[in-house]
């Protein structure tokens, strides 16, 4: 154990076992340091990182979880594109050309040596969305086979102040983020699904997905090798965009405002595009780390603790020439912190319910770990009641409030309030629920398939300082350390708000992994429907 001066351990008074702060010291300080060379996966150190996290699982008292392993191989498959051709758009009053990178960008998640996009018909389809629960389907009556969608960025209500609108007004839903419109063109059959960026409703610049999108992309291998999704997924320029709906002789601004009233009907554009590009494929492999605590009387239901070890490896070097992400924030704290979980929950003894603590790869590159296990689960996922994901605790000073990410979505808003009743704490609403910072970690791969999952952020509201102290704190961390060679470990950091962070989710896991109860999704969320679906097709579990 390392020596630590630390704070007392503000909300663990009431919890007859605490999460023990020196362990999670320890192995956050251990996986932040230089000789890891920033947790990239697939490379020589993974290993070694794979080698520690096993160690300290081991010595926290739990089993091998993979069916008497501890890892779990993630192949992954990494597809770059090249000889990207212009995008022609056809059958208007003018010939169109658009040139990748400035105009366009495309990619395929198939894994296939070409990619070619031929005279395939234009189909304006709105945000692209299928939400039953709210009675919304923009694909309603277009056969999409061999065309291409043009799918607008963010959902419909997303400029409402509140979050009152059928897509919650201004909070981001899943359905108004870019992997859901891809995810959905696909289950349409369409060949190709082009969003249109627009700087406002993406929070982000052409400049962010022109970079993103035009070296490797990286995805889970699948048996059939993405054969499932569209030929090619990609963006267009708003300006590009709307010189396509002009040769069509219609307007873009009109067609939105269409397109965000209840009912909408895509518009076929009369235009077909073509475009192509090859693909270069490269196929490796990293692993999840997977513990377990058995439990006594409920032993085949299952509750999740999650974190990433992944980080970015090697990376653009700072003003000190420092070229190590060492991810000591991101994430090591995170596996610091469910390694301290795993320990406490061993020491507190055996629940009814089995605990699962999982060291998820691969987060970085598009929370691939997670996508991997939720597609093939150990531990059935009718079976797996809720849990806990954590993603980078930040030092800093305890704070009297905590958000649930995502608002109140499901059962769980109650579990946690009670918590947080106990623990002296207060809920508070999340900041910037534009963001959709649920959608963006390791828990999200679970919950879209349906499991109930807590990802819960320490609020503003500090003990020492207040609300201007903790949104401070927040930005100097974004500003300054968030993925740059800068997040790294710090013998003087303040472990108070990590050591209240760790008494909420060792309550919160604890508590689901004592009950009986199945928490679920509220009636009109978006994942009611596929885990009620989940729980109807299993004997065992919800
Ligand atoms: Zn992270």
């Amino acid at each position: 154990m390392e020596p630590v001066a630390g704070a007392a351990p503000a909300g663990s008074a009431q919890l007859a076992v605490a999460p023990s702060i020196p362990l999670m010291q320890q192995v956050t300080k251990r996986l932040s340091q230089d000789d890891l060379e920033g947790r990239a996966p697939s490379t020589a150190t993974e290993p070694r990182v794979l080698d520690y996290i096993v160690a300290q699982f081991e010595r926290a008292g739990l089993k091998p979880g993979n069916q008497g392993k501890w890892l779990q191989e993630v192949p992954t498959v990494e597809i770059t594109g090249s000889n990207h051709s212009p995008m022609t758009v056809s059958g208007g009053a003018t010939p169109l050309r658009f040139s990748f990178g400035d105009q366009y960008v495309a990619t395929s998640y198939r894994v296939t040596p070409q990619t070619r996009v031929e005279n395939s018909p234009l189909v304006f389809v709105g945000y692209g969305i299928n939400a039953p629960e709210l009675g919304w389907n923009d694909y309603a009556g277009v056969d999409m086979k061999g065309k291409t969608a043009v799918i607008l960025v963010n959902d419909p209500d997303y400029a409402m102040d509140g979050q009152d609108g059928l897509f919650k007004g201004r909070r981001m839903t899943y359905y108004g983020r870019w992997t859901y419109k891809f995810e959905e063109a696909a289950r349409q059959g369409a060949a190709a699904a082009i969003i249109v960026h627009d700087t406002f409703p993406a929070a982000y610049g052409w400049n962010v997905v022109n970079s993103s999108w035009t070296g490797a992309q990286y995805y889970v291998q699948t048996a059939n090798d993405g054969m499932d999704q569209t030929m090619a997924n990609g963006w267009v320029q708003k300006a590009a965009a709307e010189a396509t709906v002009g040769a069509a002789g219609k307007d873009l601004g009109a067609l939105t405002a269409a397109a965000q009233i209840k009912g909408f009907k895509a518009v076929p554009l009369g235009l077909t595009a073509s475009f192509g590009f090859d693909n270069a494929v490269r196929k490796s492999t990293s692993h999840n780390v997977v513990g377990i605590l058995p439990g006594t009387t409920r032993a085949d239901e299952y509750v999740l603790y999650s974190g990433h070890w992944d980080h970015l490896g090697r990376c653009t070097p700072d003003a000190t020439g420092d070229d190590i992400c060492n991810g000591a924030v991101d994430n090591a704290t995170g596996i610091g912190a469910i390694t301290a979980l795993a320990d406490a929950n061993h020491r507190a003894g055996p629940t009814a319910r089995s605990q699962v603590f999982i060291a998820l790869t691969l987060e970085e590159s598009g929370l691939l770990g997670s996508e991997y296990y939720a597609q093939n689960p150990i531990y059935p996922l009718a079976q797996t009641v809720g849990g806990v994901n954590i993603d980078a605790l930040a030092p800093g000073g305890s704070a009297r409030d905590y958000m649930m990410t995502g608002g109140d979505k499901s059962d769980l808003t109650t579990l946690f309030n009670q918590t947080l009743a106990q623990q002296g704490l207060r809920g508070s609403p999340e900041a910037e629920p534009e963001k959709g910072y649920y959608y963006r970690s390791d828990h999200f791969s679970l919950a879209k398939r349906g499991v109930p999952m807590f990802y819960v952020d320490r609020g503003l509201d500090l003990i020492a300082g207040g609300t201007a102290a903790g949104q401070a704190a927040a930005d100097d961390y974004v500003q300054n350390r968030y993925h740059a060679p800068s997040d790294e470990w710090s013998d003087t950091w303040d472990w108070s708000g990590m050591t209240t962070d760790l008494a909420l989710f060792y309550q919160l896991g604890r508590s689901l992994a004592e009950s009986s109860t199945w928490p679920n999704w509220h009636n009109t969320d978006e994942f009611r429907a596929i885990r009620d679906k989940s729980c109807a097709s299993s004997t065992a579990g919800c």
